[in-house]
């Protein structure tokens, strides 16, 4: 069996400790005589792991107490509508800062349920590429709250700082984060946000399911039309377990949570990922070939998108990069070129053979 390097935005390479640990589990989890996936969610084993994992995550994040930890499902598009629903009518509409495609996105799916404004947008001629300073944030007098990307995953921009508002002096407000493609890749401070979501399938485990932590004073102002499993109220009241929770994706990201601890925590895996990042920009930024067309302050570690200034070298590149077993670096569609998404899963020689294959080809090709 050959495991490829798997540069995929998402659903994204797992640990292959992780993997093996599921195999080994997956007809009989811990001489119980039943996989995971065929538990009640009601059975003492499946409260066991869902405990474990929301534990596990509040440990590795840090969350302060008044926050809870929700695991949901719809997907991170989903709480883009979700999260409108639960926190509009609570202010005078909603502010949000366009940095990149999904935050673009996630501002048109709000004015379906509310007032939204932009108060910040850095799309220009050259896509995104940067990201507005706090103080250029044009923030309205009462948002519900103020809505953040801080990782694009398709543009490959990340916030250079994390949004603390009461540096501009409105503290009051909460901010809301989607961090699908940054959480866990790095300690972040909790207490900053009032809301914090992801998509599982990038750092967390498959797709399937919704990571939010939400502030508990955010929680039970839910419009009327809010579906009660999407009511952040009913879903913290029965522990995630309102439905039936994706308990398959629970478990998988349970173990990850585990391997992550065992990496050393964020702290640990923060210093990886730098050396990682640093290692695949220093090669674009080192070539005559490859450029990347972000603003240095605002590069993303998780998601590094490049170009060929010789475009008709494209399908070469990549026809090369699958005999080298380097596998989805195409570019997103919108945006063309490469993009290697290097989460928290990819080991720096995995980054390391990427590197030695984009060097070798422009040699040859010189
Ligand atoms: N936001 C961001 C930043 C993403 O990267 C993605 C997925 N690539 C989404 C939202 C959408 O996530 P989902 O497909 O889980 O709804």
């Amino acid at each position: 069996m050959t495991r490829v390097w798997n540069f995929s935005a998402g659903p994204g390479a797992l640990p292959e400790s992780v993997l093996r640990r599921a195999a080994v589990d997956m007809l009989d989890w811990q001489g119980c005589g039943m996989g995971v996936m065929e538990m009640s969610h009601r059975g003492k084993e499946y409260m066991s792991i869902h405990a474990q994992a929301l534990a596990d995550v509040r440990e590795l994040l840090a969350v302060p107490d008044n926050y809870k930890v929700l695991f949901m499902q719809g997907g991170a598009i989903g709480e883009n509508a979700i999260i409108p629903l639960n926190l509009i009518g609570r202010g005078d509409g909603a502010d949000y800062v366009v940095t990149g495609s999904w935050s673009k996105k996630s501002e048109k799916e709000a004015r379906k349920y509310g007032k939204t404004r932009i108060v910040a947008n850095t799309e220009s001629e050259a896509g995104f590429t940067t990201v507005p300073a706090l103080a250029d944030w044009q923030l309205s007098d009462n948002p519900a709250y103020v809505f953040t990307c801080p990782n694009e995953t398709v543009v490959g921009v990340e916030y250079p700082f994390e949004p603390d508002l009461a540096q501009v002096g409105q503290g009051d407000v909460p901010v809301v984060a989607d961090l699908s493609s940054s959480i866990l890749s790095r300690p972040i401070d909790v207490s900053k946000y009032g809301l914090i979501f992801a998509g599982a399938q990038k750092n967390i485990g498959p797709a399937g399911v919704t990571l939010v932590i939400v502030r508990e004073d955010l929680i039970g102002h839910a419009l009327d039309i809010c579906p009660s499993a999407f009511d952040y109220k009913t879903v913290a009241d029965n522990d995630s377990m309102y439905n039936t929770p994706p308990t398959y994706p629970i478990y998988i990201s349970g173990l990850v949570f585990q391997w992550l601890k065992a990496q050393g925590g964020l702290a640990a895996i923060e210093r990886m990922n730098v050396a990682k990042a640093e290692l695949l920009y220093r090669c674009i930024d080192g070539s005559a070939l490859y450029e990347n067309r972000v603003d240095k302050a605002c590069r993303s570690r998780m998601n590094v998108p490049f170009f060929l200034k010789d475009e008709a070298l494209n399908d070469a590149f990549l026809a090369g990069a699958k005999e080298a077993d380097l596998v989805q670096i195409k570019g997103h569609k919108s945006v063309g070129g490469m993009r290697a998404s290097i989460y928290n899963a990819m080991p720096l020689a995995g980054v390391q053979a990427l590197v030695d294959y984009m060097v070798e080809f422009e040699r040859s090709r010189g």
